[in-house]
């Protein structure tokens, strides 16, 4: 970190502040010269407050060299994380993973939506049964039921699968039915007690950014979860609120080779809430494939009219079975 002090500073305020510094177990370089004085930090300058030294009044600015992620960040480790979600399945490092399912579970439509989905292609069963919905008097989902209908649907079809949670006191009921994925969900990107609580399950997090979550937020959550021991952190851009009232969200397509760029962590995109509309969730699932995404995640449902959520989003299996081979043709080329 540097800091670049103000021509007005006297002599006994620079070393004033060298010492705090100092005590706070940095080493600190100041080089005086004509223009302007320049304070080198060294050392864990993530336990400085950037904004406060900002504040101080003989800072003129003060600039970050390394970033404040460490465990998720490609400097530290190159190579693409692969990670592992059952013996035969794993995402990231050129493993692609489609995960398709309603945005409620509902009851006993998941079967057939779950065979149809696998049928067109899909690999991993997704569905809410912990649902965050904007209004207290909307259908909060099925809860454990919904879990126990998840579970059944994997037996059957042999898909893992990824579901919601909410609350860091559901993690010992998601390890105890073996959930497969627990996904955070946007509205929960920076709920830190929850990050904790998943990240010392150990299971494999689809962390999903915030609606008004910048890029560097989204890793700093996913740091909370490894920095608990939990490595297994999948990346997930779902669309930011913006000023564009024609779709749900943007979807910030940007986020899948920027995140490329800054972590080795796998990045799926999630077209339905991105979007909004059935309409423009095929055309945006294959742009995030273009984009270079380690996955999908897509709504769809059996009876849009009648789900109990984001009907106005969810493909329809034909639909979804018309998208997977143009998605793999895209995977072919990008891959
Ligand atoms: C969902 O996946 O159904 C969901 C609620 O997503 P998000 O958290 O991205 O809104
Ligand atoms: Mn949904």
């Amino acid at each position: 970190m540097i800091a670049v002090i103000k021509q007005s500073a006297t002599q006994h305020q620079l070393e004033n502040l060298v010492a705090w510094l100092e005590s706070k177990g940095l080493e600190v370089n100041v080089s005086e010269g004509k223009e302007a004085t320049i304070v080198g930090l060294i050392g864990d300058t993530s336990k400085v407050d950037m904004m406060l030294l900002e504040s101080m009044d003989i800072i003129e600015q003060v600039t970050r060299v390394t970033d404040p992620f460490k465990a998720a960040n490609r400097k530290f480790h190159p190579e693409n994380s692969v990670i592992q979600i059952t013996p035969e399945i794993a995402i990231g490092g050129g493993h692609f993973q489609v995960m398709a399912g309603p945005c409620s579970v509902e009851g006993e439509n998941l079967i057939s939506i779950a065979r149809a989905v696998k049928a067109a292609g899909a690999t991993m069963l997704r569905g809410g049964a912990f649902k965050p919905r904007t209004s207290p008097y909307a259908n909060q989902g099925m809860g454990k039921e919904g879990l126990e209908l998840l579970c059944a649907a994997r037996a059957e079809t042999g898909m893992p699968i990824v579901t919601e949670i909410m609350d860091p006191r559901d993690v010992d009921l998601f390890i105890d039915m073996d959930i497969d994925v627990l996904q955070v969900g946007a509205r929960n990107s920076q709920n830190f007690n929850l990050l904790k609580e998943v990240g010392r399950a150990g299971k494999p997090v689809l962390l999903k950014r915030g609606m008004a979550g910048t890029i560097d937020e989204l890793l700093m959550s996913a740091e909370y979860i490894m920095s608990e021991g939990n490595p297994n952190v999948i990346l997930c851009e779902r669309g930011i609120r913006t000023y564009e009232k024609r779709t749900r969200n943007t979807f910030d397509l940007n986020a899948v080779p920027v995140l490329h760029y800054l972590t080795h962590l796998p990045v799926v995109a999630d077209p339905s809430h991105a979007t909004g509309y059935t309409r423009y969730v095929a055309p945006m699932a294959l742009a995030a494939t273009a984009a270079g995404a380690d996955g999908l995640e897509i709504e769809v449902h059996d009876n849009p009219q009648c789900a109990w959520s984001d009907g106005p989003q969810a493909l329809l299996p034909t639909q979804f079975a018309e998208l997977m081979p143009k998605i793999n043709a895209i995977r072919e080329v990008v891959a």
